[in-house]
């Protein structure tokens, strides 16, 4: 694993050189893990990684939780603060110490650390540690990518079940259901439920509806979209089924949104941009006539982190390229009436688009 490490240090530096920054900060979030294996837990003690462009990591850490690093020499060296030391102040003499002039800093970083830290450093160009490795953690490499797959499969699975009518539905309340996927999302092998939004007939049209104790009822839509974290990396999957006979509104809208799909998916090829995949989508909902029900973008980045770069967005002229990882999730949404998404995992490969999610893509109406 070092290895893997010392090169993604290696490509951060590279890109801290290319867009001018001269120190990293990060704290809570996912990019210190993506960078050092270590996952600062989210507390009011300072966990705070300082990388400089040159010369050495170092890992700023309450005393108590510096048991938890494996540590890697190679790659990063220790600086425990004890109960009474101020480590925002020790975060400033190693920046000071680089003598930094621009200093970005990860999105996920408390408030009150970068207000405390802001005056300790007069005269610094502050930006989002975003710039640097945004761009990096969207390449996902070989083993980032069966880790996706892993994922994908495993709720694939739980998709499966529901299509098959093995995840009882009416009568059950959304929140039933809900907590019913999470459990199968953990016994499946994912560590982290990250979400299982249940929405029932006209609850599907809110497209992040919290499930509640509305109880399904027959002759209805029903939307599932759900997903976690499994070694790390996530899953985030969306398939709607019907209880009963589907009625023909519904039964053509969800033919176009099948279309649209997978149109955008096929469109995902390297080179293509980001917002080419979205219109995709976006050109065959709207010659349906359901343009303005598609009230979203068409997809997110996905990683370690549920949603990161790449967005699959209008004004996003970003190239794909070999392993992007992203969603391709266009939804039709009447209010008051029904709503439906479908969704997939994508990467961008060199023999074309790779979907992480392969079941069943239509509306199937099942009897549970
Ligand atoms: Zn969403
Ligand atoms: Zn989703
Ligand atoms: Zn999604």
């Amino acid at each position: 694993m070092t290895a893997t490490f010392l090169d993604r240090l290696a490509r951060t530096r590279a890109q801290m050189a290319s867009v001018g920054i001269d120190v990293v900060l990060l704290s809570v979030g996912l990019d210190m893990p993506w960078l050092v294996g270590y996952h600062a837990m989210p507390l009011e003690r300072l966990t705070m990684l300082v990388v400089p462009r040159e010369g050495d990591v170092t890992l700023v850490i309450p005393r108590l939780e510096a048991p938890r690093v494996i540590e890697m020499p190679e790659v990063f060296g220790l600086r425990p603060w004890n109960e009474t030391d101020d480590p925002v102040a020790v975060t400033a003499d190693l920046v000071r110490a680089h003598g930094a002039r621009t200093v970005a800093v990860g999105d996920q970083m408390w408030s009150r650390f970068l207000v405390d830290l802001l005056p300790l450093l007069p005269g610094i160009d502050w930006r989002r540690a975003v710039d640097v490795l945004g761009p990096l953690r969207m390449r996902k490499d070989a083993a980032e990518i069966a880790a996706l797959r892993a994922a994908g499969a495993a709720v694939d699975r739980i998709a499966g079940e529901l299509q098959a009518g093995r995840i009882p539905l009416v009568g059950r309340t959304e929140a039933e259901v809900s907590a019913d996927l999470s459990a199968r999302i953990l016994a499946e092998g994912h560590d982290v439920v990250n979400f299982a939004i249940v929405a029932a007939g006209e609850n599907a049209a809110s497209p992040h509806h919290h499930p509640g104790s509305r109880v399904i009822r027959r002759d209805e839509i029903v939307l599932c979209d759900f997903g976690g974290t499994m070694a790390g990396y996530c899953s985030d999957i969306t398939r709607c089924v019907f209880t009963g006979e589907i009625p023909s509104d519904v039964a053509a809208a969800y033919a176009v949104l099948k279309e649209a799909q997978a149109a955008s998916v096929a469109s995902a090829t390297i080179g293509a941009s980001c917002e080419s995949i979205d219109a995709a989508a976006r050109d065959i909902i709207a010659a349906a006539g359901y343009g303005e029900y598609f009230v979203h973008r068409t997809g997110h980045g996905i990683g370690m982190d549920a949603h990161e770069d790449p967005y699959i967005v209008s004004g996003n002229t970003l190239a794909l390229a070999d392993g992007h990882a992203f969603s391709i999730e266009p939804g039709i949404y009447l209010p008051g009436q029904w709503g439906m998404r479908l969704e997939d995992i994508v990467v961008a490969t060199v023999d074309g688009p790779d979907p992480m999610n392969r079941v069943e893509h239509s509306l199937v109406r099942v009897d549970a």
